[in-house]
């Protein structure tokens, strides 16, 4: 790719950084090189008429290809649901990447826009979208500046006639606007609330229309499902599992950074075959699967295969695999006390048990001894009456401390740990 070029790259960035060289993302493949790559052959043989929907769609659903955000839902049957939907019908894409320790959107997109975009069209081609708005982290400055300079490129040399509009919006820094639902009010214009369910975004969404809702990360495999098929993707998988996960690994690992490896492997196996083993002097002591929501696993569970469904018995969900592995010199409740903060801070304050329960959950686990029975009780409740994933999931830290560390919260080892020692 190193050689493909990227002709208009440097005058992208200095226009958008002007000195600030060092806030530039990596080359990526430009409009000009991905035609030449071949690329965007599926999107016009869908165009074409060479592929019909039926037959695209069931390539998915046969690949396995599941929501990357975090969800997991098929990506086949969503596009099969929304297309069911009366038109006018329309599309948004979440590339937000709230969740902490999660950063593959990123990677995937600062190298290669066009694959991502060409699984974008694709979808909105079989839902017939009109209008996709693609809504994308503020944070991430210089993807703004080349998917900008990319779009307008590839309108004066469209793929296929007909395009739909694609406007690119900008999210505003808040966890909770990476819930579809309050991302999808955010684009509206309005405070990012998630909405009660029913009705679903792919009957009542975007406008009050009919929405498909994708991760970035869903659509960048399209093109590659269709061009090498959904036996391919299916069989990348281990233990049993299929297809591929982008894992954003962080912590005490010799190579941090996402690295994409069959679902299913277990973290023992990422951590020596992907990661370079554990830094000097560091022994795994535990680990997060899911980013700040997906709660925290000892050392002893580096067995289990990180995939959806499979953490569940557990007591906590893989999500947009953010991995971040700590070692003996953390502590898993400073761990558990600063995710709780997290979420005090990013609760949207819509609904009484995640507002006063991530603050009350915060005071307690604040104090030097844990009120176990209080938190537990308190976790239920946050966990049934929550409005949406946020005030489900805050508790799942906390729990997963009383499960699997209960040393640290019975011992002195909590009141004399260092504020924060466990980042
Ligand atoms: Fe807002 Fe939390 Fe309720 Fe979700 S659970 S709607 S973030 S207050």
């Amino acid at each position: 790719q190193h050689e493909m070029g990227w002709a208009n790259h440097h005058e992208i960035m200095e226009a958008a950084f002007g000195q600030h060289t060092q806030a530039l993302p990596p080359p990526y493949v430009d409009l000009a090189h991905y035609y030449a790559q071949g690329g965007y052959r599926h999107l016009q043989e869908c165009a074409q008429g060479k592929r019909s929907v039926e037959s695209v769609i069931k390539t998915l659903s046969s690949s396995g290809l599941r929501g990357l955000g975090g969800a997991g839902f098929p990506a086949g049957r969503k596009w099969a649901i929304v297309r069911e939907q009366p038109a006018p019908r329309l599309m948004a894409v979440n590339i937000d990447e709230g969740e902490p320790g999660t950063f593959k959107d990123r990677t995937h997109l600062e190298r290669n826009p066009h694959q991502f975009l060409e699984g974008m069209l694709i979808a909105a081609w079989a839902v017939q979208a009109s209008t996709v708005y693609i809504y994308l982290r503020d944070e991430y400055h210089a993807c703004r500046a080349m998917l900008q300079a990319e779009l307008a490129a590839l309108n004066t040399q469209p793929p296929m006639p007909n395009m739909p509009t694609i406007e690119l919006r900008r999210g505003a820094g808040a966890y909770i606007c990476g819930e579809e639902s309050a991302m999808l009010e955010s684009i509206q214009g309005k405070r990012g609330l998630p909405r009660l369910r029913p009705p679903y975004v792919a009957q009542v969404g975007l406008f009050k229309q009919p929405t498909l809702v994708h991760n970035f990360e869903t659509l960048y495999w399209v093109p590659t499902i269709l061009n090498k098929g959904a036996e391919w993707f299916a069989g990348q998988g281990r233990h049993g599992r299929s297809g591929l996960r982008s894992f954003s690994v962080s912590g005490r690992v010799n190579k941090p950074g996402v690295h994409l490896a069959p679902a299913g492997i277990t973290l023992k196996e990422l951590i020596a075959e992907y990661c370079g083993g554990m830094q000097p002097g560091h022994t795994l002591y535990g680990y997060l699967p899911g980013g700040a929501s997906g709660g925290i696993l000892p050392a002893r569970l580096a067995d289990v295969p990180l995939d959806f469904d499979t953490l569940q018995a557990h007591g906590c969900f893989i999500g947009s695999a953010a991995i971040v592995v700590f070692s003996q010199a953390d502590s898993a409740v400073n761990m558990a006390r600063n995710l709780m903060r997290f979420f005090v801070h990013e609760s949207c304050g819509q609904c009484t048990p995640c507002r006063a329960g991530t603050a009350k959950a915060l005071a307690l686990v604040n104090q030097p001894n844990w009120n176990v029975p209080l938190l537990t009780e308190l976790g239920d409740v946050m966990r049934n009456a929550s409005i949406c994933g946020l005030g489900q999931a805050a508790p799942n830290p906390v729990d997963c401390v009383i499960r699997y560390f209960p040393h640290e919260i019975e011992g002195d080892e909590v009141a004399n740990s260092p504020p924060g020692a466990a980042t």
